[in-house]
């Protein structure tokens, strides 16, 4: 497969992008990323003019594939043609906010940002000033962004910042236990229950291979932040509106957070965030209470007309139904070439997420067991290989892949072709 052109600009973006690209993980494959033309349904075009079957989908936002319904594009259109944005409040904003608090069993109101960062940024700060604590209990493998207080390594008695330009003070208010460990967490809070503010935590670790919770541990920290006074934090920027569908990961796990934060697919492929949860602690926020919270572009009409339309498409046809029975169909044939040709890794996943982790003992119960899997045999010899059947899996070992309402059975055969090929 001739990939020149993704070459050649990948050698140029090295000169005036940092990596050559703008966000960390779109550089890891090997040798280099591919450049993107267009998308196109369910596949992207590269910018060779290769055709691939696509299950990054822009890492979790495109529900519906690369090509909008119309009604989705007239919104969009209609929006950018009437003026890009205001810095003044519109009634779409208003109505999408309607919709996330008619669905999500936990949401009363909402507080549109721009990005799934800020959504958990601003969550983590809301908890914080409610509570008047600053203690954050996250899960070891967790991923909520690019921010200060859970870009945190190690665990609950030693830890430190994972990244460079954090003050280690910082990482000091950070809790890291491991997902999947009721004892753990409950040791943390026995220690330091009075001041944790709040758990983050995600319904499934989506970004470390797919880890699900198993029967009981999200209902140990329903009952652990309950006890002692804290919040707790969904952090549903992949699993909202994709997992349970349009109740999202809290409805099918039937628990109940304090605070939901969105991401992902409410923008209908445009940037956004969002906070949700109970009346009484949003008004926490400015400009009723006190925690600041503000955004030049939140609540950004053509996201806003985008969001609203992708969901209200999703309510009204048989989105779910098509990316789930997709997914089901993908993990059942992955479980069947896996038990023959790879049996120690573990096909992962729920819905419309599928993913093979390459673990070298059974499915991973947190994200320890996920680092430990075969990932450099992952990056340099399985992804290339599929890569050229024509198949995009996820950048990493550790991103999920995404079905979309685009994706066809076919698409399904000859990913499940793909794998049996490379494993
Ligand atoms: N939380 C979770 C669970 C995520 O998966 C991500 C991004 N993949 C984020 C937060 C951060 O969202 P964004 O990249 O939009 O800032």
């Amino acid at each position: 497969m001739n990939r020149e052109t993704s070459r050649d600009l990948y050698d140029r973006a090295l000169d005036v992008l940092v990596g050559g690209v703008n966000s960390s993980v779109r550089a890891a494959p090997q040798p280099y990323p591919t450049f993107v033309r267009k998308g196109d349904g369910g596949h992207v075009v590269d910018a060779d003019g290769n055709r691939y079957v696509d299950w990054v989908m822009g890492l979790g936002p495109l529900l519906l594939g690369h090509d909008l319904p119309e009604s989705v594009q007239a919104a969009v259109q209609r929006r950018a043609s009437e003026g890009p944005m205001y810095g003044m409040p519109t009634e779409l904003e208003v109505e999408h906010a309607e919709f996330v608090a008619r669905h999500v069993p936990s949401v009363e109101m909402v507080r549109f940002v721009n990005s799934g960062t800020e959504a958990t940024v601003s969550a983590v700060r809301l908890a914080r000033g409610v509570t008047g604590r600053n203690k954050v209990v996250v899960m070891q493998g967790g991923y909520h962004g690019a921010q200060e207080s859970t870009l945190v390594e190690g665990d609950a008695d030693e830890r430190g910042p994972s990244s460079a330009g954090i003050p280690r003070e910082f990482a000091k208010h950070t809790i890291p236990v491991p997902f999947n460990d009721a004892d753990e967490a409950t040791r943390v809070f026995e220690e330091h229950g009075d001041d944790i503010a709040c758990v983050l935590v995600e319904p499934m670790l989506a970004n470390k291979g797919i880890v699900e919770p198993v029967d009981g541990f999200h209902e140990t920290l329903r009952d652990l932040t309950d006890d002692h006074g804290a919040l707790l934090i969904w952090d549903e920027v992949i699993t909202g509106f994709r997992v349970g569908g349009l109740g999202c990961a809290q409805s099918k796990y039937d628990v109940t957070p304090d605070l939901t934060t969105f991401g992902k697919i409410i923008g209908g492929g445009f940037p956004v965030g969002a906070i949700g949860g109970r009346t009484d602690l949003m008004e926490e926020f400015t400009p009723v209470g006190d925690v600041f919270q503000a955004g030049t572009f939140s609540g950004h009409p053509v996201t806003m007309a985008a969001g609203l339309e992708t969901l209200q498409y999703a309510a009204e046809n048989d989105v779910y139904e098509h990316v789930n029975d997709l997914g089901s169909r993908l993990r059942d044939g992955l479980r069947e070439i896996v038990s023959t040709q790879a049996p120690d890794y573990s096909v992962v996943g729920t819905d419309s997420l599928f993913k093979v982790v390459f673990t070298r003992d059974g499915p991973p119960r947190n994200g320890g067991d996920v680092d430990d899997a075969a990932v450099d045999r992952w990056n340099r010899v399985f992804r290339p290989q599929v890569l050229d059947d024509g198949v995009m899996l996820s950048q990493n070992q550790f991103e999920s892949q995404f079905v979309s309402y685009a994706h066809t059975a076919e698409d399904v055969e000859r990913t499940l072709d793909a794998y049996r090929d490379a494993l």
